[in-house]
């Protein structure tokens, strides 16, 4: 269902990544048992967060480069730069296999150190620099939601 050699998972729905569990627990990993009217999500939170992994998995560059903004600010994770035309780069390549993964797979690249690392992703058996893992809990969902509302307005 994630073709890891493709940079956009076209087809990938919510519930193959967040499948409601046997068990009755929160389908976002967090262990909180349902009760109640509680049909897969815990809470807001749980289920905002499981959306928001749901869109990085699937390649959505908007919800990614807002992320990445928020984690890196603009700053090249190379040259340690920041640049206004700073660029989202898979750090495990697509071509190899680095598509369809979370933010942590993902780092800002100034234009000149992604087009660097571009040709040394050429190189066979090249070992790659993980950036930290980036928690997604401390998102702001507001912004994004008008975010979002903006693009639909736009749409309209
Ligand atoms: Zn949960
Ligand atoms: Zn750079």
């Amino acid at each position: 269902m994630i073709n890891k050699f493709a940079r956009y998972q076209v087809s990938l729905n919510i519930d193959q990544i967040f499948p409601k569990l046997e068990s009755g627990l929160c389908s976002c990993g967090c262990g909180e048992k349902l009760t109640g009217r509680q049909k897969k999500w815990y809470s807001s939170n749980c289920k905002q967060k499981s959306l928001i992994e749901f869109y990085i998995i699937k390649g959505d560059s908007q919800v990614i480069r807002d992320l990445l903004f928020e984690r890196d600010m603009g700053f090249c994770r190379s040259c340690g730069v920041y640049d206004e035309k700073w660029e989202a780069d898979h750090i495990l390549p697509v071509y190899k296999g680095g598509g369809g993964l979370g933010l942590e797979n993902y780092q800002t690249l100034c234009p000149y150190c992604h087009k660097n690392k571009t040709k040394l992703d050429r190189i066979p058996n090249r070992s790659y620099i993980h950036t930290p893992s980036f928690d997604i809990i401390h998102f702001p969902f507001e912004r994004l939601r008008t975010f979002h509302k903006n693009i639909l307005e736009d749409i309209v």
